[in-house]
Order: structure tokens, then sequence, then C-alpha cells
């Protein structure tokens, strides 16, 4: 079944870069792995998937431990300060930079570890409470400003999560809005390169609108099973 699910998707993700004139530029695919057990990951790394994304701290911590040899694994959750611990220095990009404050901690974790961490800031682009993320222009280039300078870390770029929605053009708008932003920045001399946008509802239309990176777990999994934790499925 996995098999035949990534199939899927690289064709849909094949296809939308040929539509909007992208076929020569490079889309990376993560494959969310979160409740997902470990064979799972090993099936689709014989696939020659390398790209991982998990979004609680422990979780990561505990995969990587057991599974890091030619994987890069992506932190894509909301971090907290004790847990910074668990994932720097292991992911080989967080997408979910959200105050200077955590961007500070990350940094010094980084600086000890004697590593640079390579970081997105995760704005919020469809004004919804529910969601985490940097909420206005201001902020984002305060934060960016911030990482910038900071010794050991690297910002790469920006991500966003969609309203989850079947209308198309509040997708649209949210993935444009990041590209805009990005265009802002890189205005400012920031020079930033990617775009983390689209999961399983609306990654095509992200790579219309410019994804580098998609972030997709249901399309490939299968719905995700809540009910037992991941290393007793
Ligand atoms: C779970 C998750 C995804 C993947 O969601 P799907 O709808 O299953 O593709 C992408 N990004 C983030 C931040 C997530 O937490």
């Amino acid at each position: 079944m996995l098999k035949e699910n990534l199939n899927i998707v690289q064709q849909k993700i094949s296809d939308a870069k040929g539509r909007s004139g992208r076929e020569n530029e490079t889309v990376t695919l993560v494959a969310v792995s979160k409740t997902e057990p470990l064979r799972y990951i090993e099936e689709l790394l014989s696939y020659g998937v390398r790209d991982f994304g998990e979004n609680k701290a422990q979780e990561f911590r505990d995969k990587y431990n057991l599974l890091n040899s030619g994987i890069n694994w992506h932190f894509i959750g909301h971090l907290q300060k004790n847990k910074i611990k668990y994932v720097v220095g292991k992911a080989a990009l967080i997408h979910s930079i959200d105050s200077t404050d955590i961007a500070e901690a990350v940094n010094k974790k980084a600086a000890d570890l004697g590593v640079s961490q390579s970081i997105l800031l995760e704005v919020n682009t469809s004004g919804e409470e529910s969601k985490f993320g940097i909420r206005n222009e201001k902020d984002l280039f305060e934060i960016a400003s911030f990482c910038k300078n900071a010794s050991n870390l690297n910002l790469l770029g920006l991500m966003t999560m969609a309203p989850f929605t079947k209308d198309e053009a509040p997708i649209r708008k949210s993935f444009s809005a990041l590209r805009e932003m990005k265009e802002k920045l890189n205005a400012q001399g920031f020079g930033l390169t990617e775009l983390s946008m689209g999961m399983t509802n609306d990654y095509e239309i992200a790579v219309e609108e410019g994804a580098t990176i998609l972030r997709v777990g249901t399309a490939i999994f299968g719905e995700r099973d809540y009910t037992k934790p991941w290393n007793q499925k």
C-alpha cells in the first residue's frame, strides 16, 4: 500500500510541477511519519524516500535514536524550550521556529553542541487562532533578523499551514502570502531559498505556488491511528 500511495503522490507532484513550469526545480517530499511505526519508515527508505517529519519532540528523539543513517529527520511540530535538547543537532531542518525566544534557545543549544542548526520560521498565514506561527510582518522581520545574526543558526526559509478546507482560494492565498513574505525578506538581503508548505489536503496547490518542501502524511501512510503509541503498532 505504501508503494502505491507514494507513487500516486510523486506522480501528482510531478504533474503539478509540469503545470507550473517547475519541471527542473527540486521539490523535496517529507514523509510525515508521526504516529507511524518504524517498519513503515524502513519500507519507504527502501523506495528511496530520505526525508521524514515528526511533530513531537520525544517521538522525534526516539525514532532518531533507532534509525538515522541515510535519513534527513525534519522537526515540524511546535517546539517547547524544555524539549529543544531532543531535536537540536539531530534535525536536518527545524520547520517551526516562531519566536525570538525559541530561536535564542535553539542557537544556544547548537552552540553548546558546536553545530549549525538549519531552521525555517513558521508563519501563521491563515489567521486561525488554533495555529502556531508568527502573526505579522513586523515580528517576522525581527525574528528573521535575530536568526540571520545568530552564530549557530542557518535560516533557510519559511513554513506555513494553510486553512483546512475544500475551498481552493484561501489555501492559495496562504501559500502566495508566504511566497511574498520570502520575496520581501530577500529584497532586504536575507537570501532565503525554502518554502515549506503543502500537506495531504493541498500539496498540489503548494507546488503551483512555489513550495520547495512538502510535508505529506496521510496520502502516503493512510489515516493516522492515534489509539496506540507508534512503538506498539
Ligand atoms: C501532521 C502534519 C503534516 C501532515 O499532515 P497530512 O494531512 O497527514 O498530510 C504536515 N505538517 C505538519 C506541521 C503536521 O503536523
